[in-house]
């Protein structure tokens, strides 16, 4: 097959993103639509599904197939399209109060069925379509400018919530890490299995604690002064279990990840926390239903070796007769 020859351009639409000026959305969407262009997805072959929020306009600007869909339920939808058809490349994308609020549940279990897609979250720590309450993601205690008074709720974490549900790629990223974005979404593309991928997001509108300027700051470090957003790779962090029949390497490399996630620093990491290589939800069903080893269910037969069909549905459609 020839490779395609595709550019970032080419996963645009036409249709002018009405984010507001400066907000991370835009720096998250160039990354997907490098990402796609860098892994020549065809975009025939991509879904791309949203939830609501400002992230779910995304579907609206990149020129993949997809759906705009509803609140807290972006994963049940790119989870029905994987499944029906898993030749398909499915991104999830969404926000942090879409996803880690109201969709928490469809979260907490997409994770244990490792399914073999892409979750994208823009965490902002706020609802920004809603006017900046505060997201799940917010700490206690902080007080962005939306708000009347300080969080009283404390935050969830995603990356140590995502480990304990089971997904098999975990990894955090910045809006405005141009490569580090591309980088980190291809990982978790070419990841077979449940990949969550948390982009760290300002929101200038709404949230004036976590802005541009903030993650852009240099700060205090073991005596030295370093950019506030490190890449844990570069800092040697090996996130990946090479063996994953061996328990004791398993339960070091999720320790790791965890420690990882929970230690609060000054700094900001970004990076792979954990990854490891497990059957998907796709492998266990081939094991009990043989015929998904030679058909997608979209391409199961639906007619005997007669050609005719091997189901008879008119006894059902008796009660709709007039
Ligand atoms: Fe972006 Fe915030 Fe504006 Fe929404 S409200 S478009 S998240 S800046
Ligand atoms: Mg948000």
């Amino acid at each position: 097959m020839t490779e395609l020859a595709l550019k970032p351009a080419d996963y645009k639409t036409d249709v002018h993103p009405d984010w507001c000026p400066g907000c991370g959305d835009f720096g998250i969407i160039n990354g997907i639509q490098q990402a796609l262009a860098g892994l020549a997805l065809p975009p025939w072959e991509t879904y791309l599904f949203s939830g609501v929020g400002c992230s779910g306009k995304t579907p609206h600007y990149i020129k993949v197939y997809g759906a705009h869909t509803l609140h807290g339920r972006v994963l049940p939808f790119a989870m029905g399209a994987k499944l029906s058809n898993p030749k398909l490349t499915v991104i999830a994308a969404g926000g942090d109060g879409d996803g880690y609020g109201i969709g928490v549940g469809h979260f907490v279990h997409a994770g244990r069925r490792n399914i073999d897609l892409t979750y994208v979250v823009f965490n902002n720590e706020v609802y920004g379509l809603t006017k900046g309450q505060a997201s799940p993601t917010l700490s206690q205690g902080s007080q962005p400018k939306s708000l009347a008074s300080p969080n009283p709720n404390g935050a969830i974490n995603p990356i140590a919530m995502a480990l304990s549900a089971g997904y098999t790629f975990i990894a955090r990223t910045y809006a405005f890490d141009a490569k580090h974005l591309k980088a980190t979404l291809q990982a978790a593309i070419q990841h077979r299995g449940m990949a969550l991928v948390d982009v760290l997001q300002p929101c200038p509108t709404y949230n004036d604690l976590h802005t541009k300027a903030y993650f852009a700051e240099t700060v205090e470090h073991q005596g030295s002064s370093f950019p506030r957003v490190y890449d844990l790779q570069a800092e040697g962090y090996d996130a990946v279990v090479k063996n994953s029949e061996d328990a004791d390497e398993v339960l070091a490399k999720r320790e790791q990840a965890f420690v990882k996630a929970i230690t609060p620093e000054e700094r900001v990491a970004i990076g792979v926390y954990y990854q490891i290589q497990q059957p998907t939800f796709e492998d266990r069903l081939k094991a009990t239903i043989p015929l998904l080893n030679r058909y997608t269910p979209l391409e199961l037969p639906y007619y005997d070796s007669n050609r005719l069909p091997d189901t008879d549905l008119t006894s059902g459609l008796d009660e709709f007769r007039v």
